[in-house]
């Protein structure tokens, strides 16, 4: 059978490509072929075939010379939140349309220097501040699976890339969820490693205490291979970086479950948890057992603090990050305008997106003199006993699985005028975000209706995410469980119709 590179994995393209019986060329020129055949998808908010099949030449050159590396060739594509040479960035604003940066990402230079092929650029929330790529200035993104559906967010542009094959693999960015989500409401794999051990030179700042960067990719395998490329230590360009060697993720993933401890937050398995998306998870907690897994149930006590403490910590960081947009340092100006504070004024109001400004206001506000002690400085001790109840945890057990988000994507526009209804259904990746641990997204099942509305009905089947947490660097392990996860089961797999 001819290989078929629209389905094949990162693993699979990289051998090809290594041994000449595809080129680099020809594989960019594929997923070109493809993004533009689905252009309606909004997934991307830059191309540029010239210089991706530049790259693509370098990539075939560098194998014929035999000092290729361990992605020679593969084509990939970034969230517009990383900062590109050879592509314009936006991180989604209009505040940044036309900027170039004269540097590439360490996420991106890393990628590069392992022979990755980029195809292009990403849309994303503004700021990657959303949970449903609908704050984009370059406009919402379809979910693959359905159409009227949004794809999740920040990463939205990353997971319906994926989940449609315009690309094997993709990053992104997670600072309170916005790789896990995404991959869950597109189906597809996602990992956010330990804070600090992905660069975060060169990805525009939004919550810097919490800003993360990470693969995402049809399979545990794929997020793997390139999580190792992108991890390891950059002490001089990131103050947060950490100083842990880099490390072969690909080492582990066979490795049997039996006997591991797998912890079950029962606040994560309240009310608020959609019946449909429970139902999945509790198969795939079934599936795990047969693994050799043992479920223990735990218990993560400040779990809806986390909404609260979240959203006043990453809008204080926001609204110090984006002071730098002036009109003077990067991108837009306001054409006309009166005395400097006008100029800032002007170029501010029109640059920034409703949930940017949102945001300014409430971090500018919870640091004002007066508020600081009663909002930002309580939030950040509710931070530390929430990264204290996960070591509690810990000790019973190895990783911790629940949902990843309360309900399946949902429509298009319908919580875009509700921005209290987007922050609650971060209520299951915040915490892990803000303890600072690797969490990741496995799709682990689909919904076939709407079980509490049955009379809505849910119209197409829609992915199910699971999500598995670690320990601090305990990626190796999240790989590992989700590996053999999905060794067992096809949901990874499926393809939604018309890709
Ligand atoms: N949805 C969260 C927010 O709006 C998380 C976003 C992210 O992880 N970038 O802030």
């Amino acid at each position: 059978m001819a290989f078929d590179l629209t389905q094949a994995s990162v693993a699979a393209i990289a051998a090809h490509i290594r041994s000449r019986e595809l080129s680099a060329v020809e594989a960019a020129q594929h997923f070109l072929a493809r993004i533009d055949a689905h252009r309606g998808l909004n997934a991307f908010v830059a191309i540029d075939p010239q210089a991706t099949l530049a790259q693509a030449r370098a990539a075939d050159a560098a194998i014929a010379a035999g000092n290729a590396g361990p992605l020679a060739g593969v084509p990939i594509a970034h969230k517009d939140i990383f900062v590109t040479r050879d592509f314009p960035t936006t991180a989604g604003s209009k505040m940044l349309e036309g900027y170039r940066s004269p540097f590439d990402a360490t996420t991106v230079a890393r990628l590069a220097q392992a022979g990755a092929v980029t195809l292009g650029k990403l849309n994303c929330d503004e700021f990657a501040m959303g949970s449903s790529n609908e704050n984009s200035a370059y406009g919402a993104v379809q979910n693959p699976w359905d159409a009227t559906r949004i794809p999740g967010g920040s990463s939205g542009g990353s997971a319906a890339a994926v989940a449609a094959r315009l690309a094997p693999a993709v990053t992104g960015t997670d600072t309170g969820g916005s790789i896990r989500q995404p991959a869950a409401f597109c189906g597809v794999t996602g990992i956010k490693p330990t804070y600090g051990r992905a660069s975060r030179y060169g990805m525009v700042a939004f919550a810097s205490s919490l800003d993360q960067a990470g693969p995402m990719a049809r399979s545990a395998e794929d997020c793997a291979l390139l999580l190792s490329s992108i991890c390891g230590p950059d002490l001089d360009r990131d103050s947060t970086s950490l100083d842990r060697p880099p490390e072969d993720f690909g080492r582990g993933l066979n490795d049997s479950l039996d006997g591991l401890r797998i912890g079950i937050p029962k606040e994560f398995f309240g009310d608020g948890l959609a019946a449909d998306v429970r139902a999945a998870l509790d198969a795939a907690l079934q599936q795990y057992e047969k693994l050799g897994a043992r479920l223990v149930e735990i218990s993560l006590p400040r779990t809806e603090l986390a909404i609260p403490v979240y959203y006043i910590i990453a809008p204080a960081e926001a609204s110090s990050n984006l002071s730098r947009f002036d009109g003077v340092k990067f991108g837009h100006r306001a054409a006309q305008y009166g005395d400097l504070l006008d100029m800032y004024k002007k170029t501010r109001a029109e640059g920034f997106g409703d949930e940017v400004k949102r945001r300014i206001m409430v971090g500018t506000y919870v640091l004002s003199h007066g508020y600081y002690d009663a909002y930002y400085l309580k939030a950040q001790q509710i931070r530390r006993m929430i990264a204290d109840d996960f070591q509690q945890a810990f000790k019973t057990c190895d990783v911790i699985a629940g949902p990843v988000a309360p309900t399946v994507a949902w429509k298009l526009g319908d919580k875009s005028d509700d921005p209290v209804a987007n922050y609650l259904a971060d209520i299951y990746t915040l915490p892990g975000s803000l303890a600072g641990l690797p969490g990741m997204s496995v799709p682990c099942g689909f919904s076939e209706g709407d079980m509490q509305n049955p009379e809505k009905g849910i119209g197409k089947p829609m992915p199910v995410g699971l999500q598995l947490l670690g320990n601090y660097f305990g990626e190796a392990k999240l790989l590992n469980a989700a590996h053999r996860f999905q060794q067992a089961t096809d949901f990874h797999l499926r393809t939604p119709e018309g890709f």
